[in-house]
């Protein structure tokens, strides 16, 4: 099995990293976010318990970080029933390897457009690094984009919707960001959990990184190339009237600030998030 897992040929640390990071929340009983670096992982299930899922895969090199996260939870040697992928991006898949390699057999699930990306098929498009913001633009010229390689340890999500290991769960297909990026919605208590479909800081501004300063958000700018499809993914999830949402990257938020932050940004998309200027909107809108 580990001969078929290998990071693409890009891979590395990358140094950036946020007032929050290392730092975790309940956001509801069962749900809890930790930030690695610049980037969140969620764990989905009551503290103490054997029945938990982990979203996404952190950073690269951070898996000491996500086990002893896990650990302090859910109990020592304790591992999720699966990981869930909201998409494939470096910093979501950063430590998915040397995960799998200390849980050994639990299952890995994405949707099925995200498969390429998870396989070692296609990689995702180079980063802009002259889309507007700041420094973390900038810098994203020397973020991984090649595809990592999961061989057959990953699956595809349920055609039906439904959440391996969760019940009350759907997935919701959010493009736009990535081909395949999708979302996990509890109708219960209206709980979202938006990967990068739009996150609660502007990620392009390491200051604003930095400091988590919460500001309803597009998806990354650097890295996201169909600004069409991401907008309509962010007027899906508006449409679901979340709650609560935790995002890929930026602190958790709830109530009144997300309900007012993402009707607007549904309806004004095109002034908060779409860059005016980048390789992946000039010549490609209108
Ligand atoms: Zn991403
Ligand atoms: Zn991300």
């Amino acid at each position: 099995m580990d001969k078929e897992m290998s990071y693409g040929k890009d891979y590395k640390f990358i140094p950036a990293t946020s007032l929050s990071s290392g730092v975790g929340l309940d956001v509801l009983s069962d749900l809890y976010f930790h930030t690695i670096q610049i980037v969140n992982i969620v764990l989905i299930g009551k503290p103490n318990s054997d029945h938990f899922v982990l979203v996404d895969a952190g950073m690269p090199l951070s898996a000491d970080e996500i086990i002893s996260t896990i650990e302090k939870r859910f109990g020592a040697n304790k591992k999720p029933q699966a990981i869930l992928l909201t998409h494939g991006h470096f910093d979501h898949v950063g430590a998915i390897i040397e995960l799998l390699e200390t849980w050994g057999d639990i299952p890995v699930y994405a949707h099925e457009l995200e498969i390429p990306f998870l396989t070692g098929k296609m990689n995702y498009p180079d980063p802009d690094p002259t889309v507007e913001g700041g420094m973390v633009s900038k810098m994203s010229a020397y973020f991984p984009n090649e595809a990592i390689n999961l061989g057959n340890k990953v699956e595809v999500l349920p055609a039906d919707g439904s959440v391996p290991f969760l019940p009350e769960f759907h997935w919701i297909h959010t493009p736009g960001h990535t081909p395949g990026h999708v979302s996990f919605f509890r109708e219960r208590d209206r709980a979202l959990i938006a990967g990068d479909a739009f996150i609660t800081v502007k990620q392009e501004y390491l200051a604003k990184v930095i400091m988590q300063e919460q500001e309803i958000s597009g998806p990354p700018r650097y890295l996201t190339p169909d600004w069409n499809a991401a907008w309509e993914s962010v007027k899906k999830l508006e449409a679901l009237k979340p709650i609560v949402a935790v995002t890929g990257h930026g602190l958790p938020m709830k109530g009144d600030l997300l309900s007012e932050s993402l009707a607007r940004l549904a309806s004004e998309f095109d002034k908060i998030a779409i860059p005016e200027h980048g390789k992946y909107v000039d010549g490609n809108l209108h």
